[in-house]
């Protein structure tokens, strides 16, 4: 999301100059007299189909525990929205204000993030916390679809959609209409506006439905979806490319208008690169063709016409400050969803490049803990989740399509940065609020427990040892990319195919096959209950583990289990049911000086885990982990689910 620094700088000017004009707005979920009137008036029922799974009590090491998480992350995606408006999210939520609140702006849809992962995280946990939504989602999604097959945001019964922070759509290119004409982005006869950025997303969460339901609704929507898009895009030689532009339902446009030229700069990203994605996501759900070219023609625009990434994937086309690292970081995964589905390896390849420039000092990353900036500069002071869940999605995908072992960075930053950037405690918002004197709260917004429904959702302006470094608290975008790793990060714990159990990342996990203890950072121990006989196990080994060393123990129900080793795999041979494999470590603490956005820390670390860092933070401090000192893992009971079904995300 192009939320940044400067955005908050208009969003604090933009609630300033709304407490002095509106010093009465309504308190708690304001309701558009008349409701919101949505592109398709009447849908067909769409029943909604149940997460059917095993659901059993067991005890775990109190680790890092993605299931864990991604309970608690779907009350950051169901909490934070209005039950008088559909459940539509409201977008930014501000701490850094007394009383603190969180209000509907046009960045509002934003939300179609959370509409892909909710089904993905109800899939890994089988909750039904706050199940009201999904299906209120669910017709809001069918609703939304237009005429024309793209995905409309409403204006009318919406009266924060028409303007971004305070001011016109973030976008704010024309409009092209049914009547060929273009028109200014806030026109007030504009009751629809679809945008390429939008439809990215949807498609996402349409192949999510299809694959769980199976319902043919879905599938159609994807297609008419490409087939529409496909259609409004300008075709030149082995490559197309959407313009700088917003549509209307049935939209036409003057192809030789200089206003549709040929984009540069982050329009490439935002308005063309990400449909690589939502397109490939329809092309593996459904084998449709146009799917498959729309994604190959907009990654070779992107790649060799765009003027956004270098011939080695580095990032180009700067903002003042850096680049976005966002837009480029999820420009790399959705090309790289498109390399997955058709086998690119070029492609892949170029990702792969593109990557390891994201991770390098030069971006202003730190890899150690998984802190990459909002503008990759190595001056900029703070990290938005969204760059983190993109850069473990990259490292989990790549690893998968063969281009690199990336899981071992995946784990880290999953255990440090990602971990501590998820809103765990709330117990520091009173004492910040407390700092600002009291304000009016603006135009449609709400304080009503701002801090409970944000619980599990994703810090925006992250420093490496504060919570909230600046900035007014969450900008929800984070909440729905977040959301998504976690259940790549579940997806990619452990894979089974054809009889071969791979453990890949050492974390808690139950699944069908195998369920996985993991006593670290406590202690180098991790057990694995096996569910199901497998012809071989197979388990990535920590990477401050010497390859080939006498380092790692492995016994099957006490005795001891000789392996071999291939690359930072150990192969434990097969595995009966119901036997127990215990694999024992060492694990030590160390020290690291590092200087991280624009703070030099002292890091504490036992093998790949933060478990201190100086200076402490003085908003939110993260980071405070003296428990894992201890070479002991309490036990903790938790309700763990196995699911029926399974969808490769
Ligand atoms: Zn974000």
């Amino acid at each position: 999301m192009m939320s940044n620094r400067r955005d908050f700088l208009k969003a604090s000017a933009a609630l300033a100059a709304a407490g002095a004009i509106s010093s009465t707005c309504a308190e708690g979920d304001e309701s558009p007299a008349g409701g919101i009137a949505y592109v398709r008036k009447a849908i067909p029922s769409i029943p909604p189909k149940a997460y059917a799974g095993a659901v059993y009590e067991d005890s775990v090491p109190d680790t890092f525990d993605v299931a864990e998480r991604a309970k608690l992350a779907i009350n950051g995606l169901t909490g934070p929205t209005d039950s008088a408006a559909d459940h539509e999210l409201y977008w930014r939520v501000v701490f850094s204000a007394n009383p603190p609140h969180m209000y509907h702006d046009w960045n509002d849809w934003v939300q179609i993030k959370f509409m892909e992962a909710l089904p993905l995280l109800r899939l890994v946990t089988g909750s039904k916390h706050d199940d009201a939504v999904d299906q209120v989602w669910r017709e809001v999604t069918l609703k939304s679809i237009g005429p024309d097959g793209l995905y409309y945001m409403p204006f009318n019964g919406r009266p924060w959609g028409r303007g971004g922070d305070g001011g016109a759509p973030y976008f704010g290119h024309p409009v092209a209409r049914a009547n060929g004409s273009l028109t200014a982005a806030d026109d007030p006869t504009i009751a629809q506006c679809s945008h390429p950025y939008m439809c990215q997303r949807i498609l996402g969460a349409l192949a999510v439905h299809y694959l769980h339901e199976g319902n043919p609704i879905w599938e159609q929507a994807m297609k008419r979806m490409i087939d529409r898009l496909l259609a409004l895009a300008i075709h030149k030689e082995d490559y197309c490319y959407l313009p700088s532009l917003s549509y209307e339902p049935n939209a036409r446009y003057d192809r030789n208008d200089p206003r549709a030229a040929m984009p540069t700069g982050h329009i490439v990203l935002e308005s063309n690169t990400r449909l690589c994605e939502g397109a490939a996501h329809c092309y593996r759900a459904t084998g449709y063709g146009p799917a498959k070219e729309l994604a190959e023609k907009i990654a070779r625009f992107t790649r060799f016409h765009g003027g956004c990434f270098g011939p080695h994937g580095e990032f180009a086309a700067s903002l003042p400050g850096g680049f976005h690292f966002h837009c480029h970081a999820i420009a790399l995964l959705s090309m790289l969803e498109h390399g997955l589905a058709v086998g690119d390896k070029d492609l892949m390849e170029f990702v792969r490049q593109g990557f390891e420039w994201a991770r390098s000092p030069v971006a202003g990353s730190s890899s150690l803990i998984g802190f990459f900036p909002e503008r990759a500069s190595p001056t900029y002071p703070s990290c938005e989740t969204c760059e983190i869940a993109d850069m473990i999605a990259l490292a989990l995908k790549l690893s998968e399509g063969g281009a690199g072992d990336h899981y071992a960075d995946a784990e880290r930053w999953a255990r440090n940065h990602f971990a501590e950037s998820q809103l765990m405690d709330t117990s520091w918002i009173p004492r910040h609020v407390a700092r600002f004197p009291k304000s009016p709260v603006p135009p449609n917004a709400t304080t009503d427990q701002i801090a409970q429904r944000n619980l599990g959702a994703f810090a925006g302006w992250s420093s490496a040892s504060d919570w909230l470094s600046h900035g007014p608290g969450i900008m929800h975008c984070c909440t729905g990319n977040a959301a998504r790793t976690l259940y790549y990060l579940w997806q990619h714990i452990l894979t089974h195919q054809d009889g071969r159990l791979r453990i890949n990342m050492l974390l808690n996990r139950a699944s069908p096959w195998a369920d996985v203890y993991s006593h670290i950072p406590y202690e180098g121990r991790v057990d694995v209950k096996i569910k199901t006989a497998c012809a071989s196990l197979s388990v990535h080994v920590p990477e401050w583990i010497e390859p080939d060393g006498s380092q790692l123990v492995a016994t099957v129900d006490g005795k001891p289990r000789t392996f071999r080793w291939k690359s930072r795999y150990i192969d434990l041979g097969n595995v009966e049911a119901g036997s127990t494999i215990v694999l024992k470590f060492p694990i030590a603490q160390r020290t690291v000086k590092e200087t991280i956005g624009t703070v030099g820390c002292t890091l504490t670390l036992k093998g790949n885990t933060v478990i201190a860092i100086d200076p402490k933070g003085t908003t939110c401090p993260l980071y405070e982990r003296q428990k894992y000192a201890s070479s002991q893992a309490p036990m903790k009971k938790v309700s763990r689910f196995v699911s029926d079904e399974r969808i490769a995300w």
